[in-house]
């Protein structure tokens, strides 16, 4: 991703800032087009793994729905230009406000939690002589096998219906006169590498869309959600997911009735690898058993690590030729040395990565954080009173 000399590119901006390849993004696009039109499979971007206007306006180029878990995130896709009925919305904890805002806005369904929620959208859509389409987010009791607070379809979790309170609720639905049950929703995590947990995921969808059949209940819509990961050890030779063997599982393994539209919901798979941290040591500092890389970047502009332990890949870009650590003397390698690369925030969890090796690192080298595009500058904050995050992109500079 980084060829060239990148460095010269990011020469005279204030690090830190967030670098978005919009060419990766493009490619990302148009294969996931391609693998999802094969079986007529539409997929909804999830807004939440990143909002940036630049961004959305490229996934809105390429027809895709949005999938909201906020009343503003609704907001933000009308104003993007996604059309009202390719827009869903999900959360366990959705406002009247919210619930309001979205049946103004006319949305395509609300994926709904529990039982009180159901009764609150119809009390809502009542008032505003509105039908609302829903669908019923299941907890299918499937483990995504990632990491725990990732985690969303197991019952321990606090999102969705569990199966043994199914058949109240959609005795229920029944009576509510302002609903239209048009669907039924599942998302299990997120991150999830392990693609048999999608094929848990389909064989239980299978059982459940039996139980509604039984019931002479028919359902329209069957969205899996989202949850596929990408690769954060080994960006530059997995930049693109594997959305084939993705897509091609569920096709394999769905058993769909007649005329029934499958949904999906990605958000990291379609922004994560276009987007890198580019941040500037300001610190070398010898520790008891490790050496302190500082950077000017910490917990505030990606959170990820500190959040949930995540990962990503740490380089330092100063050292670096076309992609590769730059060679000394005409064929010597770098001398490779351990850092704790940590933030400037005043956090013992603001740290990027223990023990990373890099190439001997000095105060304005340029690091690179990669496979930042998803769950990144959205979640990025002011604590410390720090200022906001900038991003620029690959067509701009
Ligand atoms: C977060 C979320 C998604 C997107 O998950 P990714 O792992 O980013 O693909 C999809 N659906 C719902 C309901 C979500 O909460």
């Amino acid at each position: 991703m980084f060829t060239g000399n990148i460095i010269s590119k990011f020469k005279g901006i204030q690090t830190p800032f967030y670098y978005y390849d919009l060419e990766v993004l493009n490619q990302t696009l148009q294969k996931l087009k391609k693998e999802s039109g094969k079986y007529g499979f539409f997929v909804h971007y999830a807004l939440k793994a990143n909002a940036d206007n630049k961004i959305l306006d490229i996934i809105k180029s390429y027809n895709l729905g949005a999938d909201c878990v906020s009343g503003n995130e609704v907001k933000k896709a009308i104003e993007c230009n996604f059309s009202p009925e390719h827009i869903v919305f999900a959360g366990v904890g959705k406002s009247d406000a919210e619930i309001n805002c979205a049946l103004d806005n006319n949305i395509f369904c609300f994926n709904c939690e529990s039982l009180q929620e159901l009764e609150v959208i119809n009390d809502l859509a009542f008032k505003k002589n509105k039908n609302a389409g829903i669908a019923l987010r299941i907890n299918p009791n499937v483990n995504a096998n990632t990491h725990k607070y990732i985690t969303t379809g197991l019952e321990e979790n606090k999102f969705g219906i569990n199966l043994w309170e199914l058949a109240t609720v959609v005795n229920a639905v029944k009576k509510l006169k302002n609903l239209q049950l048009i669907g039924l929703h599942f998302h299990i995590g997120s991150q999830i590498m392990d693609l048999n947990s999608f094929k848990s995921l389909c064989l239980r969808v299978n059982e459940i869309q039996n139980w509604f059949a039984v019931r002479k209940i028919k359902i329209e819509n069957i969205n899996v959600g989202g949850g596929l990961g990408v690769n954060y050890h080994e960006p530059d030779t997995n930049l693109i997911p594997d959305f084939e063997v993705y897509f091609k599982l569920f096709n394999d393994f769905l058993e769909l009735r007649p005329r029934q539209k499958v949904h999906f919901e990605l958000g990291r798979s379609i922004t994560a690898q276009c987007g890198t941290l580019i941040s500037k040591v300001l610190y070398v500092k010898n520790g008891v058993n490790t050496n302190f890389a500082i950077l000017d970047a910490g917990m505030t502009e990606l959170m990820r690590p500190a959040l949930y332990q995540a990962y990503h890949k740490i380089e330092n870009l100063s050292k670096m030729e076309n992609g590769k650590l730059r060679m000394e003397n005409g064929n010597q390698p770098l001398a490779i040395q351990k850092y704790d690369v940590v933030g400037p925030i005043c956090e013992s969890s603001d740290c990027f990565g223990k023990a990373v090796s890099l190439p001997e690192t000095m105060r304005g080298d340029l690091i690179a954080l990669r496979t930042a595009g998803a769950y990144g500058e959205v979640m990025s904050s002011a604590y410390n009173l720090r200022d906001r995050v900038k991003a620029f992109y690959s067509n701009e500079i």
